[in-house]
């Protein structure tokens, strides 16, 4: 098969690209993100957790960041899972270092119990709170103006899948491209430039540009729901496009009006939809 655009041998065989035009449509994906957004001048964190998705967003976010005026820091959150942790934790230094980037690091052992520590069922969703609630105290403590992740459009279908079939709207709804800062709030925003880059996209793209990044699996990854719908969308979606079609098609949903309201957490003062954060109530020791 050949690229469609120089007619030399394709690597991208869906879209059909050579290794420099595969290359060239990545980072045009990213560029128009961010300028469809009119992010310019900003401080922005990027959450690498090691894997190919973050260690790709932040090459890929390295190579445009002159052009949008982007000042950039790499955060890895070390969740304190024995073995798996540690080894995440190098890829993410690795690419730091790589990309001369400054590499921040937060423990969840300062605040509380790790998460090998928590013995629950949805041990995943509270992973999730600790990880959302990390970054975002950082961010905000250290004057960035946005966190920017790795999520890809797999991530968001799966997101989206998973809520509709547990009849939760919120859950669809908040597969979002963006959320905006409210510095008012200590809410600091949300940017994801592989919103429309597939998990695909984004491993090519770390093996074309040499990039390592941590392939061990997390040990408790067999309770990860969201794993479990991606298997099954394997067999749901022939084509990137259908994927796309899908998530452009949900997004046309508007939002219902009456939103939670956010307020402080009254232990830690952070942002929570209750007078106590999820954070301080799962996680941080009493
Ligand atoms: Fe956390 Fe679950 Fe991912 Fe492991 S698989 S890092 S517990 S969200
Ligand atoms: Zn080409
Ligand atoms: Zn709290």
């Amino acid at each position: 098969m050949r690229c469609r655009i120089c007619g030399r041998e394709a690597v991208y065989k869906e879209l059909r690209f050579c290794p420099q035009h595969f290359q060239a449509f990545y980072l045009k994906k990213i560029r128009s993100y961010l300028a469809s957004l009119r992010i310019r001048n900003l401080k922005v964190l990027l959450a690498v957790s090691g894997g190919k998705d973050s260690v790709a967003l932040a090459h890929g976010l390295s190579q445009v960041k002159s052009e949008f005026g982007l000042k950039l820091a790499v955060l890895f959150i070390d969740l304190g899972i024995p073995g798996y942790s540690e080894e995440c934790r190098k890829y993410a230094r690795g690419i730091a270092e790589n990309l001369d980037l400054p590499f921040c690091l937060v423990r969840l052992s300062d605040y509380g119990k790790t998460i090998a520590e928590i013995r629950h069922e949805r041990i995943c969703g509270i992973c999730g709170t600790a990880k959302r609630y990390l970054m975002n105290r950082f961010a905000w403590e250290n004057g960035f103006d946005y966190i920017a992740t790795g999520h890809n459009l797999d991530d968001e279908l799966a997101f989206i899948l998973n809520g509709l079939l547990s009849q939760d709207l919120q859950m669809v709804l908040g597969a979002e491209k963006f959320s905006p800062t409210r510095k008012e709030k200590k809410l600091i925003g949300k940017l994801k430039p592989l919103y429309y880059l597939t998990e695909d996209e984004n491993r090519l793209y770390c093996e074309i540009n040499g990039l390592d990044y941590c392939r061990a699996k997390c040990p408790f990854s067999r309770s990860a729901r969201q794993l479990e719908i991606k298997e099954r969308m394997k067999s749901l979606f022939k084509s990137k496009q259908e994927k796309i079609n899908f998530v452009k098609t949900i997004r046309k949903i508007k939002k219902p009006q009456e939103e939670q309201q956010v307020r402080l957490c009254e232990k830690c003062g952070f942002p929570s939809f209750q007078p106590v954060c999820k954070f301080c109530s799962l996680i941080v020791e009493k």
